[in-house]
């Protein structure tokens, strides 16, 4: 009997459907080869689920993605649902499905392929091989610390962290570095807030666990500085809430296209394997959708929740390949494409390629 995992599949609005459908033809068509079986379970969220049920992320999806392995999700959102109350839109759905599953920890990859270094809008040779993981804590700090306050005339926000707090998302980065480069980038702003100094002590004592590890500290404008000046410097990037927002943005746009990348937010249970980009409601339903970054977070999905590194390899190279091969969606098509593509026509040549 081969391994047997269960996948919870959110297919969610716009173009996340047609991008799934792509992830789930390479799965499908990976998994006898490496001897794996996967078991889907669709759940709503997002627009699809105010249109079903009224609300934007049902009990049933709750419950349901707390049986799964790992989740698999699309993209939400559009302007049929804009104009809800803020708590009933589909943004709204994703924000509480993370808090239910306790991610705590946001993996943002920003990956440059060979092929497609004139897609970036910095110089071919500043982004040539670039290939950072940026581990973002994703549950505290800023954006959650209280007391918190808008008055009149003053307004007030709280940047905390505890020490469990910290250790757990050190802990996700230098395993993380383990499996890649040995190099980590610790990014704060001790040189101003105490609760920077408070993260850099704590990383370090996480540090001495792991001796093969370099860990290094960079102040955070320093850090977006060299994300553009130089950004094949970084491994591993290790930062807090509010910075790792800004910068993982800022790393992203270094591959040049939105369509590419994929994210995963982990945490003590099941983790959560979506691309970074939106619902595309401008291009949703045409079938011109870059299925890459969901095919892509597919691949993490393998690697970081279920362990089959190998098989996620196999995914890798795949997109790799038919880069190389000059295959590519029209969001590419000015990057040396020998064909465009549909969104299933690049679905259907990764999964050729991975069943092999
Ligand atoms: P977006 O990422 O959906 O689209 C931005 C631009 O990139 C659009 O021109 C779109 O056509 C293009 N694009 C995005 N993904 C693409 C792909 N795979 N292939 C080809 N082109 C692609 O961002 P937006 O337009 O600001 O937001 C649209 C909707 O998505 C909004 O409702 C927003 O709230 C929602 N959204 C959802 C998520 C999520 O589900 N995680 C994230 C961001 C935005």
């Amino acid at each position: 009997m081969g391994r047997n995992y269960k996948i919870g599949i959110i297919k969610g609005d716009g173009i996340g459907p047609e991008i799934i459908d792509e992830a789930i033809k390479v799965l499908d068509a990976l998994s006898p080869t490496m001897g794996f079986n996967l078991e889907y379970e669709e759940m709503l969220m997002g627009g699809a689920a105010i249109d079903e049920t009224g609300v934007p992320l049902p009990a049933e999806t709750i419950q349901g993605v707390k049986t799964c392995d790992a989740v698999l999700f699309g993209a939400i959102g559009g302007p049929k649902w804009d104009n809800l109350e803020r708590h009933l839109r589909p943004e709204s759905g994703l924000l509480n499905l993370r808090k239910e599953m306790g991610t705590f920890a946001n993996l943002r990859p920003a990956i440059v392929y060979d092929e497609l270094v004139n897609a970036s809008t910095l110089k071919p040779e500043v982004v040539r091989g670039v290939d950072i993981m940026v581990v973002r804590e994703l549950t505290g700090g800023i954006y959650f610390g209280q007391p918190r306050e808008l008055l009149k005339d003053r307004a007030y926000n709280t940047m905390v962290y505890t020490r469990e707090e910290v250790v757990r998302i050190a802990k996700v980065a230098f395993e993380i570095a383990m499996k890649r480069g040995k190099r980590i980038c610790s990014v704060d702003k001790a040189n101003v807030l105490e609760v920077s100094q408070f993260w850099r002590e704590t990383v370090v004592e996480v540090s001495k666990d792991y001796p093969e590890v370099e860990l290094t500290h960079m102040y955070v404008d320093n850090a977006a500085m060299q994300l553009i000046r130089n950004p094949k410097q970084f491994d591993v990037i290790l930062t807090g809430n509010i910075f790792g927002d800004i910068l993982s943005d800022a790393a992203s746009m270094l591959s040049g296209s939105i369509g590419l990348l994929p994210s995963a937010s982990t945490g003590a249970g099941v983790g959560l394997y979506e691309p970074i980009h939106g619902s595309a409601p401008d291009i949703a339903g045409q079938g011109i959708a870059n299925p890459l970054a969901t095919i892509s977070s597919a691949s993490m999905m393998l690697r970081y929740a279920l362990g089959e590194d190998k098989a996620a390899d196999k995914i890798d190279k795949a997109i790799r390949k038919s880069l190389a091969q000059g295959y590519r969606t029209g969001d590419l098509g000015a990057y040396d494409a020998k064909e465009i593509c549909s969104c299933s026509e690049i679905g259907d040549i990764i999964a050729k390629y991975v069943s092999k």
